[in-house]
């Protein structure tokens, strides 16, 4: 059974076929069109790159991770700040398209579906997920399942402001957490000082401040750079200050820690933790959750969408166009839109069997 995962970012897409264990088998990559271009261009592409991992076999189900708002059926994106769907039934096209079974998430929610059932999540009651990237992406896993909220925008913990009138973000609001916990604001913090202190960061980007990168201060950081490190500290605080706030609306059993910016180890995670036990409510009194980073790197989205299309079952709409196909076979009293994403009974199904995945 030919199960596909794709995920669909502001530059690229990537699919790959992942096996039932969660393991990546083969991929196929392609730029995204952009957000400005037809939306038939995107899915040509995203087509492009699935024929290419299907490699001629029938496929049996397609999962879908995109870089935008989702609603809580699954079935369209409501916004994508990179992608030009807006309200766009995705997922019940690209399924007759493609005569396949899709399944559709937002990419966060698909890194935590995958962190809960192979990654550093694994076994865990409830898992609060967080990506440190451009900005800060997450889900909130409870029971194998992710919590959506009514609209299917819960788990947006980026924009809680935790500055007022702070900083402006990109969301129209101030003082959100993503402006000072993410990969633009260690490289924001760096560059506020490229000029007036000695840092090898001037090397890297030689002397154009708007040149330097994330993995640069990351690298710096290695090599002992003060002004490097010092970003990287900063970032880890207000790490551990949001995470004690969601601690303590959540308490949930393990914190993972996942995105570009994740990859400074405890370089990040120490000083988080460090705030984390101090700033969690009851604090001296409780054990603070475990913080710890992601283990399954830049393709736990599309494992994560595989999963959930393993785990769907579809809407009455999809289903009758695909039987009417001969795709799958008709379900007898099925009821339509009885669409669900949970990942709760595959996962029992895979602990039973103690299936590992390759990481
Ligand atoms: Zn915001």
């Amino acid at each position: 059974m030919l199960y596909v995962g794709v995920d669909v970012g502001g530059t690229k897409v990537l699919a790959g076929e992942v096996t039932r264990a969660g393991t990546v088998l083969r991929t196929a990559r392609r730029q995204t069109p952009g957000r400005r271009v037809s939306i038939e261009l995107v899915e040509d592409a995203l087509t492009e790159a699935v024929m290419e991992v299907a490699g001629g076999r029938r496929i049996a189900g397609v999962g879908l991770a995109a870089a935008g708002f989702v609603d809580a059926t699954g079935e369209r994106v409501m916004f994508a700040p990179h992608l030009p769907w807006v309200g766009d039934k995705v997922r019940d096209r690209l399924s007759r398209r493609w005569a396949a079974p899709v399944a559709l998430d937002n990419d966060a929610n698909c890194a935590a579906v995958a962190e809960s059932a192979y990654g550093a999540a694994r076994g865990a009651t409830s898992a609060l997920v967080v990506t440190l990237g451009t900005g800060i992406g997450g889900a909130y896993v409870l029971g194998g399942e992710v919590v959506r909220g009514v609209q299917g925008m819960a788990g947006e913990f980026g924009h809680m402001r935790l500055v007022p009138d702070g900083r402006a973000c990109e969301c129209g609001l101030q003082g959100c957490w993503e402006q000072y916990c993410s990969g633009n604001a260690l490289v924001r913090l760096a560059r506020a000082r490229l000029e007036s202190e000695p840092t090898v960061l001037t090397q890297m980007c030689e002397g154009r401040p708007e040149r330097l990168t994330g993995p640069m201060v990351t690298a710096a950081a290695e090599e002992g750079d003060l002004v490097a490190r010092q970003a990287y500290a900063s970032v880890g605080e207000w790490l551990g200050i949001g995470v004690g706030a969601l601690t303590s609306a959540l308490d949930p059993e393990v914190v993972v820690i996942g995105g570009g910016v994740s990859a400074a180890g405890d370089r990040l995670l120490a000083p988080a933790r460090a705030v984390l036990e101090r700033s969690v409510v009851g604090a001296g009194h409780r054990t603070p959750p475990r913080l710890v980073p992601a283990r399954l790197g830049p393709e736990a989205g599309l494992v994560g969408a595989a999963l959930l299309a393993r785990a769907a079952r579809w809407s009455g709409s999809a289903r009758a166009a695909l039987t009417a196909q001969g795709v799958v076979r008709p379900r007898p009293g099925a009821a339509a839109g009885d669409y669900r994403t949970g990942v709760r009974a595959p996962l029992r199904r895979r602990r039973g069997r103690g299936a590992r995945g390759p990481w």
